[in-house]
């Protein structure tokens, strides 16, 4: 058993390869004996996260500040299960956290202030991954579209995500850069490389 929490977690625009990152280090760091939970943000199983999957899927329009915020209150949903891993010392993986607030509602025009709020009870992690990846690549990986996942919306996001990651919109958290056009063997490898300080 460790002896602290450690709370990793993986950004980017959709279809960088959050999820398979995040499932292949969960299984990769299982098999070393360690004890995780993997939490991928938001959670459709939810309250909110019924609504934010009809938002997502076309099937319901709301304002971006109630979807800023239910986006947030997804993730508050599963505080407790988060401050229960934290106390058993596991190590925490999430796919998409309160970055992916930040860098899409802002990309929507929101407040980032505002945007920093509605996450302050939220536990603070070790380090974000950032898979970094142009839209037009990560599109090309796609299956079905949701309202997020245009060219050009997402070309903002990318550049949210790169300002977080070069510390110019400030996040107080360390951001690892790992290029999200590479094979998924050659990612998970810089994953573990990265992680493996954190150990
Ligand atoms: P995200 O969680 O960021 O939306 P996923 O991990 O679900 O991304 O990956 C989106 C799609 O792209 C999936 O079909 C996945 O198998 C594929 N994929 C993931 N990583 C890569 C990669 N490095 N190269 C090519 N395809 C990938």
């Amino acid at each position: 058993m460790r002896g602290t929490p450690l709370l990793i977690v993986f950004e980017g625009i959709d279809f960088s390869g959050k999820r398979t990152q995040a499932e292949l280090l969960a299984e990769y760091l299982k098999s070393k004996g360690y004890s995780i939970s993997l939490y991928s943000f938001p959670d459709y199983t939810t309250t909110t996260g019924k609504i934010l999957e009809e938002y997502l899927t076309m099937k319901r329009n709301l304002d971006s500040r109630i979807v800023a915020m239910l986006y947030a209150i997804n993730r508050l949903e599963k505080l407790k299960e988060i401050e229960k891993d934290i106390e058993e010392n596991k190590i925490i993986i999430f796919d998409r956290y309160i970055y992916s607030n930040m860098a899409y509602q802002m990309a929507n025009g929101l407040d980032l202030e505002w945007l920093r709020m509605l996450d302050i009870y939220m536990p603070r992690p070790d380090l974000v991954i950032f898979l970094k990846i142009s839209p037009e690549e990560a599109l090309k990986r796609k299956g079905e579209c949701d309202r997020y996942e245009k060219l050009e919306f997402l070309r903002k996001v990318e550049r949210i995500y790169e300002k977080m990651a070069n510390g110019e919109i400030k996040t107080n958290v360390k951001w690892y850069i790992v290029d999200g056009s590479k094979s998924i063997g050659e990612i998970h490898k810089k994953v573990v490389e990265i992680v493996e300080k954190f150990l």
